[in-house]
């Protein structure tokens, strides 16, 4: 069996020339961006832009990134458009606020929001029957995925399987929360998307990522890395390694190597770069997710509530910080918000543990917070 090949490069800085080397520097092993894009073709690109955040929180693609991938694509003859789904804003808002919209326009590249679907039929045996891949994805010569190297509270990690959830139009991903709540369950959804829309290529901005409370209220993590391939579970895989975060950690991860979808192994990965020794660091802060198993699930009644509250990480709201303004109550599937004297209240028995309210507060009013008995089971 042939390895997957994961390219990565240092680069410390987002400045426009650097960063244009670097893309070029990162594809070159991979056979270049000509490898991927002929003449003519419909390239569409899928930032992390779930949510608009100004760049240098770290919490969505850098719009150099963007930038450089626009110029490769245009070099090797394709037509770029960008596409994503944000969660609670427009397009145009979200790609405003982290800084995309300037690049697409002085570049004159579409933005596509993703409101229109097509159903995708899978074979039994799946969670679901079908799924609503964004259209402009499925009707795409090329897909170019562009995560970003983040903590995520739910699922450990976010880069390159993660990213692809967004392809998902809309608030039908607050309905995929409501129903599969358990992690293991949710990340095998995870695993199913990427395997329906896989992208042809990766490319993972973790020049600056984030860590410790991502995916969105985390803190800038500048790692000063680029790391590509065509196979993302690797990808991801080599970024866990350089980050000290075990990849079968990371469920999603660990359900797509499972699927076959890629290798998470790192002997079965040819790295095309520095070392990995050299590139590791032990900075990064992980987020400890402590989701409900279906055990727990299973208990019905107080007595499962009960169970829940006592032994998984929940959000908690830091009133000082809250302005009320209620997106995260929009925002929650399980309408377990609500406001009280002005500020968000949780109402943990409804509260399902998705985090969605975590990631839309951009106030970073939400946290994640552990209880007492379950930081002394993990002893
Ligand atoms: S917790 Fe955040 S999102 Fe919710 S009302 Fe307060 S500021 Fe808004
Ligand atoms: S309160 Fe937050 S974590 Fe709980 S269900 Fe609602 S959005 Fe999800």
């Amino acid at each position: 069996m042939s390895k997957s090949r994961v390219s990565v490069v240092r680069c410390s800085t987002y400045d426009a020339a650097r960063v244009s080397q670097s893309v070029q520097a990162l594809l070159a092993p991979l056979g270049g961006m000509s490898a991927f894009v002929s003449p003519g073709q419909t390239v569409l690109i899928k930032p992390n832009l779930i949510h608009g955040t100004a760049p240098e929180r770290g919490a969505t693609t850098h719009p150099q990134v963007l930038q450089a991938v626009i110029q490769e694509v245009r070099a090797s003859g394709g037509v770029p458009v960008v596409g994503e789904s944000p969660g609670y804003e427009s397009l145009s808002v979200a790609a405003r606020k982290s800084g995309l919209l300037e690049v697409m326009e002085e570049l004159d590249v579409p933005g596509i929001a993703f409101d229109a679907w097509t159903d995708v039929r899978l074979d039994p045996g799946h969670l679901v029957p079908s799924l609503p891949i964004a259209a402009p994805v499925a009707d795409a010569d090329v897909v170019i995925s562009l995560p970003k190297l983040k903590s995520h509270g739910l699922v450990v990690y976010t880069g390159c399987v993660k990213n692809m959830f967004g392809v998902i139009c809309g608030t039908q991903k607050a309905q995929y929360h409501l129903r599969f709540q358990d992690r293991e369950v949710f990340s095998r959804l995870l695993a199913e998307i990427y395997a329906v829309a896989r992208p042809t290529l990766s490319i993972l901005d973790g020049v600056i990522g984030m860590d410790g409370n991502g995916p969105r209220n985390g803190d800038p993590a500048p790692l000063g890395l680029m790391l590509a391939g065509t196979d993302g579970v690797a990808v991801d895989a080599v970024a866990c390694s350089i980050v000290g975060i075990d990849p079968l950690e990371s469920p999603p991860i660990r359900i797509a190597a499972q699927m076959g979808l890629g290798t998470a192994s790192l002997d079965q990965i040819e790295l095309a770069g520095p070392p990995i020794e050299t590139l590791k660091t032990s900075s990064f802060r992980a987020p400890r997710a402590a989701r409900p198993s279906m055990r727990q699930r299973a208990m019905s009644g107080r007595a499962g509530r009960a169970m829940r509250n006592l032994l998984t990480t929940r959000p908690a709201v830091r009133p000082e910080a809250c302005r009320g303004c209620r997106i995260c109550v929009k925002a929650c599937p399980a309408k377990a918000i609500e406001m009280r004297a002005g500020k968000a209240w949780m109402d943990y028995n409804k509260c399902v543990r998705c985090y969605c309210c975590q990631e839309v507060c951009e106030h970073g009013a939400i946290e994640l917070a552990t209880p007492l008995l379950a930081r002394l089971m993990r002893r």
